[in-house]
């Protein structure tokens, strides 16, 4: 049941992280708050298709 899901900054749109989350317990998009090497700081970054 776990998925590979790409996780985007919001802020610059960067494409930062992968990541596998369960679809059971995760049915909606993902949000999480990362590190974004290019604005050197944490942002909330979203899961994308
Ligand atoms: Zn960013």
């Amino acid at each position: 049941m776990r998925v590979i899901v790409t996780l985007a900054c919001t802020e610059c749109g960067d494409r930062n992280y992968t990541t596998t989350k369960n679809k059971r317990n995760q049915p909606g998009r993902m949000e999480l708050r990362k590190y974004c090497p290019r604005l050197k700081k944490v942002t909330l970054h979203r899961e994308t298709r």
